[in-house]
């Protein structure tokens, strides 16, 4: 297994700046997703790691390698791409056999034992026969996965594995490849638009926007604390505002400097933020608040919106709020606050943020 490790990569195509100054770090055994919006780059990141396309500037290295001069057969790489890329008219076994034609089987085993364990890792034992066609979408993506970890490879690429697939499909094969990869413990490249899916499945995801990258954490960290407006926007629902910080709130509980209370247009709400780098009195913020952060209530923080319109999606419900102007998300799986906001153009007397649950408070520019 390896590390991969993308040291200031650009990547132009003619006039097309795909790539600019990327540094990425995966570690050993990580799940780790590129995720991002079409054309930002992913695709080519994952490419690059490959060995399929090659840097404009700067270099990949597996672990202190330099793998830059290396073709893709011999870089131990297993890709797996949207589309399959299955032969029709092999079977299922021949098809996982295939990626042996480079290199023998890893350990002890024989080539049919090999494919044999790929099969009842993927969980199609017994399907070896069959011939793609008489498979699901979401088993022929199965073979394309026995088939990339067939050679025992250092490294697994998924490039978008999920997205010919039903929702339903998608939620159970991203489950099972993630199982799959915490057995082989294999680091992993794995490219989604999908912010959801991405979420779900990684250890660490990298935010791309426009060739570069905006941020790297655990999905917690990038739902919990995005460090710029666009993955607040880009990694689910969020309410994002400006405001000028009017003071700087110390109560007895509190560590000093650990809120402030900011004027959004002339409403004062009070957020919670980084007692490590407090804003000051008269800086302009912009900050960010979750719709379930949300509530419908009377508490001292908050402010007064009127309902637009409501979203019942079975587990909860969305409401759509204006706020002067301004459109405010609020999510409640509370049947009480539901029926408070059911009725568009109804004034909601107050909508509250406990100060603990707001997120990122970022200066503006
Ligand atoms: P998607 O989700 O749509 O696949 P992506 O994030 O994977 O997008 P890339 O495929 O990496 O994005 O493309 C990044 C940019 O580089 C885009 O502007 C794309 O048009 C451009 N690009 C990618 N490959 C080539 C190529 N072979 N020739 C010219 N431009 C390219």
């Amino acid at each position: 297994m390896s590390e991969i490790h993308l040291d200031a990569v650009s990547k132009r195509y003619g006039e097309t700046t795909a790539l600019r100054d990327v540094d990425l770090d995966v570690a050993d055994g990580e799940f780790f997703t590129l995720v991002g919006p079409s054309g930002c780059g992913k695709t080519t990141t994952l490419r690059l790691v490959a060995g399929f396309e090659s840097p404009t500037e700067g270099r990949v290295r597996f672990d202190d390698e330099d793998v830059s001069g290396v073709p893709p057969e011999a870089r131990g790489v297993g890709v797996v791409f949207q589309n399959y890329a299955l032969f029709p008219h092999m079977s299922v076994a021949e098809n996982v056999g295939y990626g042996l034609r480079f290199s023998d089987p890893p350990g002890d085993e024989s080539k049919a034992e090999r494919v044999e364990h790929l099969l009842d890792l993927v969980d199609l034992d017994g399907m070896g026969d069959r011939e793609p066609g008489q498979l699901s979408g979401g088993q022929q993506q199965r073979v394309a996965l026995a088939r990339a970890l067939a050679p025992g490879p250092r490294l697994l690429l998924l490039d978008e594995p999920m997205s010919a697939l039903d929702a339903q499909l998608r939620e159970r094969l991203r489950l099972q490849v993630k199982e799959i990869q915490s057995e082989l413990g294999i680091t992993t490249l794995y490219v989604t638009h999908d912010q959801e899916e991405a979420l779900a499945v990684s250890d660490r995801v990298a935010v791309m926007h426009d060739g570069r990258v905006e941020q790297v954490g655990t999905p917690r960290d990038v739902y919990h604390r995005p460090e710029t407006r666009f993955v607040a926007e880009f990694v689910g629902d969020n309410n994002v505002f400006e405001g000028t910080v009017t003071e700087l709130s110390v109560s007895p509980d509190e560590t000093e400097g650990s809120a402030v209370r900011v004027n959004v247009g002339g409403e004062t709400v009070r957020l919670g933020v980084d007692p490590a780098e407090p804003p000051a009195v008269g800086d302009a913020v912009t900050f960010c608040v979750r719709p379930e952060q949300l509530r419908v209530g009377s508490g001292e923080n908050r402010f007064t919106a009127t309902v637009e319109r409501t979203e019942f999606l079975g587990e909860a419900t969305r409401v759509h709020l204006d706020w002067d102007g301004r459109s405010v998300l609020l999510r409640t799986t509370g049947g009480v606050a539901a029926g408070d906001v059911e009725a568009a153009d109804s004034e909601v007397a107050g909508v509250e943020a406990a100060d603990s649950e707001v997120v990122g408070v970022e200066a503006a520019d």
